[in-house]
């Protein structure tokens, strides 16, 4: 189903209301074709150019099922670089703001690994981060993703072509089967497709027509 209008989707207040705040009026051409099947809990691998919105997307499908009161990572979000993951960290958090208390954690390489583990012992909803720090807090422990549900891929092509396909492979192996797998891409090389067979269940690819 593709949407005109954020009100057509089954958001809960807290962010039907926060959309209205930051004048995000209407979806942008990917959110439409994407958001519906998206918080319906579907496997999705979306095409979009830079620019195009795909934040929000996989931003209001996890936040829309997120539980505040459960202490547990309920979303991982992997990113190529650190500059990307602290704009994705900054975009979910904003659009949060009015479900409250929502603890988002970036977990980057390039930056001492111990504050990062005393920040998890916190608790943390929401984990974004880049493919080998987040293996590595994974391995030794102090990042547990056994209440995972939805796991996202952001900018999945360039995450590949980096050389990160066995790392991501081997943080999936900790995250429950039953989850709702988002993958984000501007192109569609086929290691992408390999990796969506394996690890989506029935993915759908969507794609904006027209992209804005
Ligand atoms: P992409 O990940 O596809 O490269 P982003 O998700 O970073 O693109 O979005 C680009 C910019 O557009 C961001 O600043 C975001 O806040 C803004 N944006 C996203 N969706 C909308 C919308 N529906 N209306 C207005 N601005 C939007
Ligand atoms: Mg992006």
């Amino acid at each position: 189903m593709s949407i005109t209008s954020f009100s057509q989707l089954p958001l809960n207040q807290a962010l039907a209301q926060r959309l209205v705040d930051l004048n995000y009026m209407v979806p942008t051409a990917v959110q439409s074709v994407s958001l519906a099947p998206a918080l319906t809990g579907l496997d999705l691998v979306v095409k979009g150019k830079t620019g195009s919105g795909k934040t929000l997307v996989f931003s209001l499908a996890l936040l829309n099922k997120l539980q505040p009161e459960c202490n547990e990572v309920q979303a991982l979000v992997l990113c190529p670089t650190r500059e990307l993951a602290d704009q994705v960290a900054q975009e979910i958090r904003k659009v949060a703001a009015l479900i409250g208390n929502v603890k988002v954690q970036t977990l980057c390489g390039g930056t001492p690994i111990e504050p990062q583990t005393r920040a998890l012992q916190h608790g943390a909803h929401i984990v974004v981060g880049t493919p080998g720090r987040v293996e590595e807090h994974v391995f030794n422990g102090s990042l547990m993703l056994t209440e995972t549900q939805t796991v996202v891929f952001d900018e999945a092509d360039q995450m590949l072509d980096m050389g990160f396909t066995e790392t991501l492979e081997s943080i999936l192996v900790y995250v429950p089967e039953v989850r709702q797998t988002l993958m984000f891409s501007a192109t569609y090389p086929d290691k992408i497709m390999k990796l969506a067979k394996q690890y989506m269940r029935e993915p759908e690819f969507v794609e904006a027509k027209e992209e804005q």
